[in-house]
């Protein structure tokens, strides 16, 4: 996890408080057991001879995990690996980590094996239950006690009988592994783990079996386990040659899978969670390998998520001093919970537990990438001494699989023991965190959030309640109209002077405010009286980062708000009265449609919904144009860009129209505007060999669409004769990083080293999967591919480029007239923003109002010239032109002595937005200057800086304000089509969705309802 991208620097200084506040009441009791092995215990020698064997110093290692218990009917690891776990060059298959949790299963009742759902690519995901037979047998009796807790309504918020539950049940501690496909030790730390505590008879670990369920999934990234051991098969069969990065984890994501736990798009976000809630289980501890030794970031650094209810923040503390405290005593040595995860996005997987009234935990132990034992060097920001880690790692160590095991397994069973022992006031936190939820409302708000019936976009609002319904939180739908109050704003005392005259001339003009909000019936009412409200609150409100904040390097997103991002209206209702409105519950939402009026032309109004381009493509052979002006026919009002069908099948339309969620209005008569064809283009996605990260998301939204699309990489880019000749657009969505021109041209190094195949082989059968191969990931696009794409564009395609990829295209030379800079001032950290629809009859922007909220990390910020080779200049928004230094007050002329006054001629004025005009004295010999056809067109542009933080982090934001934020250039018979936003990212921005999908469905009419300037 902490291979993020984003720089990283050791934050200190904020957790003082968090420190002397986790210090009390961690320190064992005098009657707890010991953390030993029962001398009584049979040990399987020949096992604990290979693991002290493999663990390559004595203090990398515990009392608890230096042997292995001995039994005569339980297979220990051993039957499946060959070897004991931990050991080098052994690294299992998700399915050899299946068949030893199934042979545990078969020859101990303290296991059971429970299957959880299936990967993208159709492998199984397992979660095991070890515990006592009791327990086992109790399951749903045990369920039902746990869900009544989790669900206090149900024993109406009785304390007294929340206490007798608590008493009685027994908790479910979740642990997951290897999300993170290359931290590859968890899976046989887990089969160990498993072991012991199904076959040892210590007290210690009795205790645990007892007393509590442990739930395991050993593999979370199924897919990516698969690719990563194929890999390593490779480089042991090559051991002398670089092995292949892995380029690809998932079918669609790397290292973003875990950032999923918001949208919840990814299988394996689904099937945790849906474990998750459906065990009612109080810990999610997730296992990660990139800090040496075992960093509990549990605790970590703030800010901390603001809608977590202080109690869990109090567990974290608790467990994380606790866990330092115990492997410490061990003499383990690089064992901290305090460090630069900061626990502000809800977007990990733990952080599932955490926004379900559980506790959320996590492990960065230390992983070499494969079982290989390598002698490692770390950095000294590594292994200094800081107060917060008091026992630092070591500078330079011998770092074995085994290791990273001993830490691993050591590190969750004294998790387990000290939950266990206090799992009374666990659970009772857990039936409290739920009771708090329900009790939101009128402790600190809102009452609900309101989605109203009267939205434009119903199939998008649909989809974010799918998302709710995903995360377990009920949606509940409005009977009859209502009406709430609204919230009184107080009034900011005004900053500077006072002028008496425009105070009383603002209240003249100022419209009262309304006091209520009227919501028609068949609104969406999400209530927050409900025991997973934490969720949808911190979905759908708003989030504020300030920049003095004294974090300054964010772990991730900074802001997310999904009614926002998603563009419809979510209405955040404080009215308690909205509770007593009648309503209903309802399980499965989905946006009205079909076909009303009569006529045999057919209109679907266009608002920007997705379904519309999926609707195109599923009736490749329909005659659909779009209307290049809005019109208003039988007294109905239709948009720019709105879809007009003729000849169509009524009843076709109609159930097309149903099952896509869109209604079409049959016309008497096709509408008078001009119109041009909507066509199913012919699309190409380009990734790169370097990364597939970010890139995975855009493929996850168009399969997610139906709409279909070449996957190709830049260097099939150079192989293709005629790109025209197979394509209309080619998408080139952000590789993830900024390498620069040179490296998305050239690859990777050459010259030396040997091929990287990325292709399937007898060693590795599971590496290409449904994605790319190749012989040699080595080469990038090549000069010939970059001549390639300008031909492709020259000759009438459609080239879409998106953050990086934009910069790409200007550097490279792709596009004219627009340059991009970034700005060490400026940090805007993945933050929803405001932007602004600036030509609104480009068909890039059909169905989008003035406002479209959109997702921006850091730019970059383009600028606009008329002059072709000259860079943008760029401007501050809100400049001021001021008038020089001389005679007057600030709106005189200046004078000079001794001659009349001349009147300068008028200085021709811009906006940020825009090129600035080209001067007189540019046109003189103005070779360079481009034509107005060729110049590029500013589709949306950033907001006001006042206007420009909508949630997150905005910092120095005057320096994109009002800059481009969407550019379609002109270019040759075709168009390069440039974002500065994302527009497409985890699931989470389906409102911006559109805009690409505009550009694909009218690639061959981009031009219309152009205005080119006059000179
Ligand atoms: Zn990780």
């Amino acid at each position: 996890m902490m291979d993020s991208w984003r720089v990283r620097t050791v934050a200190v200084g904020s957790f003082l408080i968090a420190l002397f506040f986790s210090m009390a009441g961690t320190a064992a009791a005098a009657d707890e057991t010991a953390p030993v092995r029962d001398p009584k215990q049979a040990v399987d020698e020949a096992y604990t001879a290979k693991i002290q064997k493999y663990t390559t110093a004595p203090y990398f290692t515990s009392p608890l995990v230096n042997y292995l218990p001995a039994s005569k009917s339980v297979p220990t690891p051993e039957a499946v690996l060959g070897d004991v776990a931990g050991a080098p060059g052994v690294l299992p298959y998700a399915e050899d980590v299946y068949n030893y949790m199934r042979l545990l299963e078969k020859a101990s009742p303290r296991v059971k094996v429970f299957s959880i759902g299936m990967t993208e690519e159709g492998r199984e995901m397992i979660a095991v239950a070890v515990s006592s037979p009791e327990n086992l047998k109790n399951l749903e009796e045990n369920r039902a006690r746990l869900a009544k807790l989790a669900d206090p309504r149900t024993i109406k918020l009785d304390d007294a009988e929340a206490d007798k539950l608590v008493a009685q049940a027994v908790p479910v501690y979740y642990i997951t592994g290897t999300i993170h496909s290359p931290e590859t030790g968890a899976p046989t730390a887990l089969m160990e783990l498993a072991y012991r505590l199904a076959v040892d008879e210590s007290p210690y670990i009795r205790e645990i079996r007892d007393g509590m369920i442990t739930l395991i999934t050993p593999v979370v990234e199924v897919d990516g386990r698969d690719r990563i051991v194929d890999i390593y098969k490779w480089h042991l069969a090559h051991p002398k040659d670089f092995f292949p990065p892995l380029i690809y984890w998932g079918k669609y994501v790397a290292h973003d899978n875990n950032r999923d736990a918001m949208g919840v798009t990814l299988k394996l976000t689904e099937n945790v969670l849906n474990t998750y809630v459906g065990w009612k289980a109080q810990v999610l501890h997730d296992l990660h390998e990139s800090v040496p030794y075992l960093y509990d970031n549990t605790v970590g650094d703030g800010p901390y998520n603001a809608w977590v209810d202080p109690i869990l923040t109090d567990e974290w503390q608790m467990i994380g001093a606790r866990n330092v405290a115990d492997l410490t005593k061990f003499g383990m040595p690089g064992v901290f919970t305090h460090g630069d995860f900061d626990t502000w996005s809800p977007g990990y997987l733990m952080f599932i537990a955490a926004m379900h009234n559980g506790i959320s935990r996590l492990y960065e132990t230390f992983g070499n990438g494969n079982a290989d034992t390598q002698e490692r060097t770390l950095d000294p920001e590594e292994y200094s001494r800081t107060w917060w880690r008091q026992n630092p790692p070591l500078p330079k160590v011998t770092w074995s699989q085994r290791d990273n095991n001993n830490y691993e397994q050591t590190g969750l069973l004294t998790s387990l023991h000290y939950f266990n022992e206090n799992k009374r006031l666990f659970l009772k936190n857990f039936y409290l965190k739920a009771k708090r939820s329900v009790m939101k409302p009128s402790a600190e708000g809102p009452a609900a959030y309101v989605l109203p019936a009267d939205e434009a976009r119903p199939g998008l609002q649909a989809g974010l309640l799918r998302v709710l319904q995903k995360q377990a939180v009920e949606i509940s739908r409005a009977k009859s109209a209502f009406t709430v109050a609204l919230p009184v704003k107080k009034e900011k005392p005004k900053k500077g002077g006072k002028d008496a005259k425009d105070t009383k001339e603002a209240e003249k003009e100022k419209k009262p405010e309304p006091t209520s909000r009227d919501f028609p019936a068949g609104s969406y009412i999400v209530r927050m009286d409900q025991p997973y409200a934490r969720i949808a609150d911190a979905l759908l409100d708003h989030q504020y980062w300030s920049p003095d904040d004294p974090q300054k390097t964010p772990y991730d997103d900074t802001g997310w708000t999904f009614g926002e991002l998603f563009g419809v209206q979510v209405a955040r209702v404080t009215d308690l009265k909205v509770l007593d409105v009648a309503m209903e519950r309802v399980t499965d939402v989905h946006a009205p449609g079909g076909v009303k009026g009569d006529g045999t032309v057919f209109v679907i109004n266009n608002t920007a919904e997705p379904a519309l381009a999926t609707f195109r493509y599923k009736r490749k052979d329909a005659n659909v144009e779009a209307a290049e002006e809005p019109f208003e026919s039988g007294g109905k009002k239709f948009t720019r860009g709105s879809f007009v069908i003729r000849n169509a099948n009524r009843a076709d339309l109609d159930r097309a129209a149903a099952e896509l969620g869109f209604e079409a209005v049959a016309l008497g008569a096709a509408p008078g505007v001009k119109t041009h064809p909507v066509r199913a283009a012919r699309v190409a996605f380009v990734h790169t060999w370097l990364s597939t990260q970010t890139e995975g998301w855009w493929r996850l939204a168009l399969d997610d669409l139906e709409i279909p699309y070449d996957y190709i990489s830049t260097q099939t880019i150079a192989k293709i004769d005629d790109l025209n000749a197979k394509y209309d657009v080619i998408l080139f969505p952000p590789v993830g990083y900024f390498p620069g021109p040179t490296a998305i041209i050239n690859g990777m190094p050459t010259a030396w080293g040997n091929p990287l195949p990325w292709k399937n082989t007898p060693e590795t059968p599971n590496l290409v999967g449904k994605n790319d191969s190749t012989d040699d990931m080595r080469p990038g696009l090549g000069w010939d591919g970059l001549a390639k794409l300008q031909a492709f564009v020259q000759k009438g395609g459609v080239l879409l480029t998106v953050t990086d990829t934009s910069r790409f295209a200007m550097e490279a030379g792709l596009v004219t007239g627009v340059s991009a800079h970034t700005s060490d001032r400026m940090k805007i950290v993945g933050s929803v923003v405001g932007t602004r629809l600036v030509d609104g009859a480009s068909p890039i922007a059909y169905g989008y109002d003035e406002k479209v909220p959109a997702y921006c990390d850091n730019g970059p910020i383009f600028s606009l010239s008329n002059i072709a080779g000259a860079r943008g200049r760029r401007r501050l928004g809100n400049e001021s032109h001021t008038r020089p230094t001389g005679r007057g007050t600030v709106d005189d002329p200046d004078f000079t002595v001794g001659r009349p006054g001349v009147e300068a001629p008028e200085e021709l004025t811009s906006e940020v937005w825009e090129a600035p005009p080209v001067t007189d004295e540019q046109r003189r010999n103005g070779f360079r200057v481009i034509p107005p056809a060729d110049r590029a067109r500013v589709i949306f542009r950033y907001a006001d800086q006042k206007d420009l933080l909508i949630s997150g982090l905005v910092e120095g934001g005057n320096e994109i304000a009002q800059h481009p934020s969407v550019v379609d250039v002109p270019t040759g018979k075709g168009h390069v089509v440039l974002f500065s936003i994302n527009p497409v990212y985890r699931g989470e921005t389906r409102g911006t969705y559109s805009m690409v999908l505009n550009t694909i469905l009218n690639f061959d009419s981009l031009d219309a309802g152009r205005k080119l300037a006059e000179k």
